[in-house]
């Protein structure tokens, strides 16, 4: 494992020369003042009912407290780099071209073809992280388009407790605007011994209190009362993998607490929404006050939110 945020925040320092910066940066306007942070946790390969059956007091406390829905789908890839980039960016993998799940070889890196919320974010002067616990994620932090990066070396991953610490060491330094963290453990477990097996529910116990760290970093940092935290996955899983079409796969589940957010709310009571995992990034996106970009496919989950709140 290696902590490459210097070497991003030297790279990110040369690119966003001030006068770049300045020249792409129209003051942001958030919709909701009050909210003046956005967290996305990204739990891998983490199944809507597996969450709720398993032990996760953290998951269900965010439910019971925040807007959410266990019937959210991810692309039809349902594989994590393909999918964690629909959901950063806000469009299908037909427009971000990210089309691989892996390492790629050194010097032959790519990036997706439009910019993540993360991108937009640092263009815009807000200050954003990335922490990821699986090292491919090196395709969502090219050069200066994220200010805190914490990533395992090439070809590594990192547990979900050490993704938790970094991220909390990160909240505590930075109070980032927006911030990415990636737990990459229930997929692995689940690829080891199984989706829904007694070993993956206790994985995602395990995982629940790794949120629970976060949140704790939050509250020491002063941030919860102005932050808003959206759980989400990249895709479930059946047997021993996942992938395509198949509804245990493309099911994921997307929660979301924090200031103006509905208490309680079950976004399926309004029949005509369907979250879709690009709808995550255009919920950042808006949140934050960026444009929205026209060529997004997702949308903002405004319903979750208490009207004019
Ligand atoms: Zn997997």
């Amino acid at each position: 494992m290696r902590h490459v945020s210097s070497a991003v925040l030297m790279v990110a320092a040369v690119l966003l020369s001030p006068a770049s910066r300045t020249a792409a940066m129209a003051t942001p306007v958030r919709p909701r003042p009050q909210i003046e942070h956005v967290v996305i946790l990204i739990v891998d390969g983490l199944r809507p009912d597996c969450a709720l059956l398993a032990d996760t007091p953290t998951i269900h406390a965010m439910a019971r407290t925040g807007a959410y829905t266990f019937w959210a789908r991810t692309t039809s890839v349902a594989i994590t780099l393909p999918s964690c980039t629909s959901m950063l960016t806000g469009v299908s993998p037909a427009k971000h071209h990210v089309d691989w799940n892996r390492d790629l070889p050194a010097g032959k890196q790519a990036y997706p073809a439009v910019p993540t919320v993360l991108e937009m974010a640092t263009r815009a002067g807000y200050d954003t992280a990335l922490v990821a616990g699986k090292s491919k994620f090196v395709a969502l932090a090219p050069s200066g388009a994220v200010t805190h990066v914490f990533l395992p070396a090439a070809g590594g991953k990192c547990s979900d407790e050490e993704v938790a610490a970094e991220a909390a060491k990160i909240i505590t330094a930075f109070r980032p605007a927006l911030m990415c963290i990636h737990f990459p453990d229930v997929d692995v477990v689940g690829h080891a011994k199984g989706w829904g097996s007694p070993e993956q529910l206790a994985q995602i116990a395990r995982t629940d209190r790794a949120i629970e760290q976060v949140f704790a970093a939050l509250e020491r940092a002063g941030m919860r009362g102005s932050t808003v935290v959206v759980l989400s996955a990249d895709h479930g899983g059946a047997g021993r993998t996942h992938g395509g079409e198949d509804p245990r796969s493309r099911h994921i589940p997307w929660v979301a607490v924090g200031p103006g957010v509905r208490p309680g709310y079950d976004l399926t009571q309004n029949v005509r929404i369907e979250v879709r995992t690009e709808d995550t990034g255009a919920t950042a996106c808006w949140l934050l006050g960026l444009p929205l970009p026209p060529y997004l496919d997702g949308q903002p989950v405004r319903d979750a939110f208490a009207p004019g709140s």
